[in-house]
């Protein structure tokens, strides 16, 4: 099958065109600036040159008459006609408690979405934007939503819940919903094609590691805890966000900086983190540099960054009673030398021995912990947009039955 998968932003649309059948991406792109009058589409259709169209996309529905045009273009296309689109795959962040998994996108789904908004409400519109604009100029494709919360949706009650008043569950649904889904599952799938078993029968901690962050704990096939929370804040110290910290330093820093609840949020949101700590970047490529020149703050937050992922590390194995896997993936799980090493560093008695090695030269999907170690590190490429393409061929051909 060919499918169209979309990740739709509040200004950006990225997308890949991918034939299932060879599990092969035919085109990728983005457009980016969506609202602006210099908005930019790079497109790269399989083993050509990458074009960049420079322009105006006042809105999402013009961005996707575009992505069509490119896709359907004489001399960049890759197909040359609209109904060689099967279907198209969107990923959405955020599904709430109502789904577990994948779905068909029906009216009743566009509505669940718009109620869980306030949920997520950098990413839902952006998304719920996305699919309308591609049903406008799609009207018969068969539409897929799949959730970056949805493989999280079984942890038990103690892993979800929060120690405040149960009300506030019930009224608000604050509760742990965790994300980057279709990664921890694509690698979980991997791992134990990799270790050869089944995945139902290992016990695996996938690292997520890009310029957000977070670890799961995948208990025989099940996400059982996760870092991230009711937001994407929570957990591991990442790019821009802080993760976790004691609650009351929120009032604090409110009451003596005097900042309103806006102001508060884009402090934790995007001035914490690797760049609030360094000064530096929120870049681990840029602040690896500046640790090996000497910067002692660039040092502090890579630490920082390190050292948290080996307490999740820790305390996953404790919920799980046992370890098979640590996987690790993202733009800094899967090339980052240095932070895969300080990570498994002294965790010989939790049975974790990373292969030095191997760790230097591991640039494909490979184990590189050493033959004496009891668990495996695992070094994945993720690929959540393969994932997305698979899940909507999957519900499609469902629908077809
Ligand atoms: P996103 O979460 O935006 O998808 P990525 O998964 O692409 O991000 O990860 C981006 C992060 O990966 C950046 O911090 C970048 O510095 C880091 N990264 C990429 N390559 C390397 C490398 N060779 N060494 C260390 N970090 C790297």
């Amino acid at each position: 099958m060919n499918i169209l998968v979309l990740n739709s932003g509040s200004s950006s649309i990225k997308y890949q065109f991918i034939d299932t059948d060879n599990q092969d991406a035919l085109a990728k792109g983005q457009i980016e600036r969506i609202g602006m009058s210099s908005a930019v589409l790079t497109h790269t259709p399989k083993g050509k040159e990458k074009i960049k169209i420079v322009g105006e996309i006042l809105d999402h529905t013009i961005a996707i008459e575009y992505v069509l045009a490119v896709l359907l273009s004489p001399n960049h296309g890759v197909i040359k006609d609209k109904s060689e689109i099967d279907a198209v795959g969107h990923r959405v962040v955020h599904g709430g408690e109502d789904f577990s998994g994948s779905v068909l996108i029906t009216n009743k789904v566009m509505e669940v979405l718009k109620e869980n908004i306030e949920l997520a409400p950098l990413h839902n519109p952006a998304n719920i934007k996305g699919i309308k604009a591609t049903q406008s100029h799609l009207p018969n494709t068969p539409q897929i939503g799949v959730f970056d919360t949805a493989f999280h949706a079984n942890m038990p009650p103690h892993a979800y819940l929060y120690g405040i008043p149960y009300e506030l569950y019930r009224r608000y649904k604050i509760r742990r919903y965790g994300f980057h889904g279709t990664s921890h599952r694509f690698v979980t799938l991997k791992a134990a094609e990799m270790l050869g078993k089944p995945y139902d029968e290992l016990k695996i901690i996938t690292a997520h590691l890009g310029n957000g962050g977070s670890l799961a704990a995948i208990d025989r096939g099940v996400s059982i805890d996760t870092s991230m929370g009711f937001t994407p804040l929570e957990g591991l110290l990442m790019g821009t966000r802080s993760g976790d910290l004691d609650p009351s330093i929120v009032t604090y820093v409110m009451g003596k900086e005097g900042l309103d609840v806006r102001e508060m949020n884009a402090l934790l949101n995007k001035h914490s983190g690797l760049i609030g700590v360094s000064g530096e970047s929120s870049d681990m490529r840029e602040l690896e540099e500046a640790v090996a020149e000497g910067d002692k703050r660039a040092k502090n937050a890579f630490d920082l960054f390190t050292y948290r992922i080996k307490k999740y590390v820790g305390s996953y194995i404790a919920a799980m009673g046992g370890l098979d896997a640590l996987v690790f993936t993202g733009g800094i799980g899967e090339n980052s030398t240095e932070v895969r090493k300080a990570v498994c560093s002294n965790m010989k008695y939790l049975g974790l021995e990373l292969d030095l090695e191997k760790n230097n030269s591991a640039k494909e999907d490979m184990d590189i912990s050493t033959v004496n170690s009891k668990a495996k590190i695992l070094r994945i490429t993720t690929n959540e947009e393969l994932v997305i393409a698979l899940d909507t061929e999957e519900i499609v051909k469902g629908h077809l039955k």
